[in-house]
């Protein structure tokens, strides 16, 4: 059997180790020390002066964090885009609070913001308004934030970015994780670069990430013995894995121009195809990380569908995956509101993504395309 061909694995740089045997050197391991502090530094040089940043455990952390700080409470609303993984949307409910879940537009895959407005509207006139607006960049693709951001002003909704697949990605010259009141990282494993596990929040103010902090280290007031005020948790990123990201960052560029020659080498593929569909920019506002290369298939002008393709690659001990299913089609958030038609749910039901790592290698490359040059009519 052929060697296992990823969706999407961890690719190391080469100086994540020397981090790592620092902190051992000097016995910072723990969730706190030097590479913490130097992974947001790094982090901050990268998205620009104005985003302060705090490392945490995981991008969910980030996400729970950055709703409790825009004041998230039992029994409020918080806007999501029914488009994404599982993982935007559980935090709005460990704050007792209730998703609304909202279709995504063709162009992008995410949130409409059409639908959006429409949703505002109707959640006021039934008496609440929602109190955060959680976008996702899926696969990499920034969202239409110029008309997010219209809209979310027009009501003084605050924006929370969840950027964890976009690190590396831009709309309109502006990056990825910059737009919001508040943004999310993630470094799990299948990311665009990795911590092992671990996330980031990106805040507008050194207020915000204080308090991003203080939270995350179980709430201390400052005193001598153990106080605590409010309620704290354990979502600091640790010493051993901040280094790791340290080691990340140095070839975050070259990992976005490997993921985007995998998005070229599969829209070259497909173009001899009928009915395929690659994830692409619409137009030059739009600069994606591809994450992710992801494709739909019409089944009548392909002559083939989506899980023919999936079953062949699995045959070929080559990993591919439908696309995320939607929010408001899993049975955990079936109570909750949802506004949009069946864009998301056409776009699972005939989606694939396809392996799409930076390390691919040209033979990887190679087993891809004889396989999918099987289905070629
Ligand atoms: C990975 C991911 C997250 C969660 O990040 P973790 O670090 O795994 O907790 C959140 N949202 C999206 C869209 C993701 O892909």
């Amino acid at each position: 059997m052929n060697s296992k061909i990823w969706l999407s694995s961890p690719h190391m740089g080469g100086n994540e180790q020397k981090y790592i045997n620092e902190a051992f050197a000097e016995n910072w391991v723990a969730p706190l020390g030097p590479n913490v502090n130097e992974f947001e530094i790094d982090l901050k040089n990268f998205l620009g002066q104005n985003s302060e940043i705090a490392a945490l455990s995981a991008g969910t952390a980030a996400l729970h964090l950055a709703l409790i700080i825009l004041d998230v409470k039992f029994g409020d609303e918080v806007i999501c885009q029914s488009f994404t993984f599982s993982a935007s949307a559980n935090p709005i409910t460990y704050q007792g609070a209730t998703p609304i879940f909202i279709d995504s537009e063709t162009d992008t895959w995410n949130i409409c913001p059409k639908m959006l407005e429409q949703a505002i509207e109707d959640r006021i006139s039934k008496g609440k308004v929602p109190k955060a607006i959680i976008v996702v960049h899926l696969y990499g693709m920034p969202a239409k934030m110029d008309e997010i951001i219209t809209v979310a002003d027009r009501y003084g909704i605050p924006v929370l970015e969840d950027a964890a697949e976009s690190l590396g990605s831009s709309y309109k010259g502006q990056k990825c994780g910059t737009f919001g009141e508040m943004a999310i990282l993630s470094f799990n494993g299948n990311k665009i670069i990795t911590t092992s596990g671990g996330g980031a929040l990106v805040c507008k103010t050194p207020e915000q990430k204080n308090r991003a902090v203080y939270l995350s280290t179980q709430a201390r007031d400052h005193a001598p013995h153990y106080q605590h005020s409010e309620i704290g948790y354990n979502y600091r990123m640790s010493n051993i894995c901040a280094g790791i990201g340290r080691g990340q960052m140095e070839v975050l560029d070259e990992r976005v121009q490997a993921r985007r020659a995998n998005h070229f080498f599969y829209v070259e593929l497909f173009k001899e195809f009928e009915g395929i569909e690659v994830l692409s920019e619409p137009n030059e506002d739009y600069f994606s990380n591809h994450w992710l290369s992801a494709i739909v298939i019409d089944q009548k002008k392909a002559g083939f569908g989506r899980d023919d393709l999936r079953l062949a690659l699995e045959a070929e001990n080559i990993e591919s995956r439908p696309l995320w299913k939607p929010m408001h089609l899993q049975p955990v958030f079936a109570d909750c509101p949802y506004y949009g038609g069946a864009v998301a749910e056409d776009l699972f039901n005939r989606g694939l993504c396809l392996p799409s790592g930076s390390n691919l290698s040209d033979a990887d490359r190679e087993r891809i395309k004889e396989v999918i040059l099987r289905f070629k009519k």
